[in-house]
């Protein structure tokens, strides 16, 4: 069996990242959110105060700061992957609402970008990755073996996002406040100049929208071993 980068893309709370997981799990891949490092960029910004009250960025400062931040990830005591920055675990801080809210500003920053998918390729050099993300089949890894694009309706994907933020407590958003925050990221995703979300031309596109967690995860194992024979 050869060893293949298998490229996730799609919309925001889609569930991209659990059929990820899951894969690289059984078929002992790395997996590489690619969410989690823009959303670690993010919380950089704010903890720096780059963020002013309207919303606007200081990007002049952040870009002075961007060869400072280190993403990596690790494996918690609870068997979950966690996100670092710099060095501290901030997997609890990146999934809130705030920088939910200011991700996708930072995101669509050219010099963020760059660095990131610098990073990202590094990360798959080896291949045997699975990477999910907005441009991993467009930008990062145009010649991934395996490319899937996985979209659900806005309303299926706010009311999974609105449970998951609820399973964690704490949660003081409203299931609107996630539709709009859902819909808002779409648009800025895909409307950006540089790397928009798209669909590359040769991805398997996926709507898991009336699909169990076991039906898309033998979807996506059939296109694996498909993808991986010899
Ligand atoms: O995947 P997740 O929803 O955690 O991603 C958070 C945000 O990071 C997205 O809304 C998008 O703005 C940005 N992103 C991106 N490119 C990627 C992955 C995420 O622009 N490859």
């Amino acid at each position: 069996m050869k060893k293949i980068i298998v490229a996730i893309d799609g919309h925001s709370s889609c569930g991209k990242s659990t059929m990820a997981k899951s894969l690289a799990r059984r078929v002992g891949y790395t997996y590489v959110d690619t969410g989690a490092m823009y959303r670690a960029v993010t919380l950089f910004a704010i903890r720096n105060g780059f963020f002013s009250e309207d919303g606007t960025i200081d990007s002049a400062s952040l870009a002075g700061k961007i060869k400072d931040i280190r993403i990596s990830f690790k494996t918690g005591a609870d068997g979950l992957q966690k996100t670092l920055l710099n060095g501290e675990t901030v997997e609890d801080e990146i999934r809130g609402m705030e920088v939910s809210g200011k991700v996708s500003p930072i995101s669509a920053l050219g010099f963020v970008r760059e660095a990131m998918v610098e990073q990202q390729r590094i990360m798959g050099r080896d291949k045997g990755v699975v990477m999910d993300g907005r441009d991993i089949g467009t930008v990062v890894y145009p010649d991934a073996e395996l490319k899937i694009f996985v979209t659900a309706s806005d309303e299926v994907r706010a009311r999974r996002r609105f449970d998951e933020l609820e399973a964690k407590g704490g949660n003081r958003s409203t299931y609107e406040d996630v539709l709009k925050n859902v819909r808002e990221r779409d648009y800025i995703d895909s409307h950006r100049e540089i790397s928009p979300l798209r669909k590359a031309d040769d991805a398997l596109v996926l709507d898991n929208s009336d699909l169990t967690f076991e039906q898309q995860d033998e979807w996506l194992m059939s296109h694996f071993i498909a993808a991986t024979a010899d």
